[in-house]
C-alpha cells in the first residue's frame, strides 16, 4: 500500500469503517511509514477531541498513545484471525485425509470380497492398485492369450479322444 492510499483510508480507519480486506496493509503501512502515522495521529486527535467536546467529556491526556494502542489491538485481532484460518485449514486437510482413507478402505474391502474367493492373485493385485481391468491392454492381452491356449488345449484333447480306441478311452475315464 502506498502513502496516497493509506492517507485516503485514515478517516475510514478512525470511524471503524475501513474495508476488512484493506486493514492488514493499512496496519503494515502505519508500522513502516512515520509520515502517515503522524497524519493518522493528528486526524485521530482532532476527530476524538471534537467528539469529546460534543459529548461534554474531558479531553484525553495522550491521543498518540491511544492511536498506538488501537493499532496494536487491531494487529492482534488480525493475528488471531489468521491463526484461526490456519487451524481450520489443518482441520479441513485432516478431514480430507481421513475420508480419503475411509473411502480407500471401503474399496479395498470390496476388492477383497469380490476377488479373494477366486484366489486369483494377479486379478486381485490389478484391482488392488486401482487399475480398471476392462481398459488395461496388458490384462486383456493375457486374457485373450489364456482363452486361445484353453481353446487349443480343448481342441487337442478332443482330437486325442477321437484317435483313442474305445477301450482306452473307457479306461481313461
Ligand atoms: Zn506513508
Amino acid at each position: 500500500m502506498d502513502c496516497k492510499e493509506a492517507k485516503s483510508l485514515i478517516e475510514a480507519y478512525i470511524e471503524h469503517k475501513i474495508p476488512a480486506g484493506k486493514l492488514p496493509q493499512f496496519l503494515d503501512h502505519m508500522q513502516q511509514c512515520k509520515t502517515c502515522l503522524d497524519d493518522l495521529q493528528v486526524q485521530y486527535a482532532i476527530c476524538t477531541a471534537i467528539e469529546q467536546l460534543n459529548r461534554g467529556e474531558d479531553f484525553s491526556d495522550d491521543y498518540n498513545s491511544e492511536v498506538q494502542r488501537d493499532l496494536a489491538k487491531n494487529r492482534q485481532q488480525l493475528m488471531r484471525h489468521a491463526r484461526k484460518i490456519r487451524f481450520l485449514r489443518v482441520v479441513t486437510l485432516l478431514l480430507f485425509v481421513v475420508s480419503g482413507f475411509a473411502i480407500g478402505l471401503t474399496n479395498t474391502k470390496n476388492v477383497f470380497r469380490t476377488y479373494l474367493p477366486s484366489t486369483q492373485e494377479s486379478r486381485f493385485s490389478l484391482d488392488y492398485y486401482g487399475i480398471d481391468r476392462s481398459r488395461d491392454p496388458v490384462y486383456q492381452a493375457i486374457q485373450k492369450y489364456n482363452e486361445e491356449v484353453i481353446a487349443k488345449l480343448r481342441e487337442l484333447e478332443a482330437e486325442q479322444n477321437k484317435e483313442l480306441p474305445d477301450e482306452e478311452r473307457m479306461g481313461q475315464e
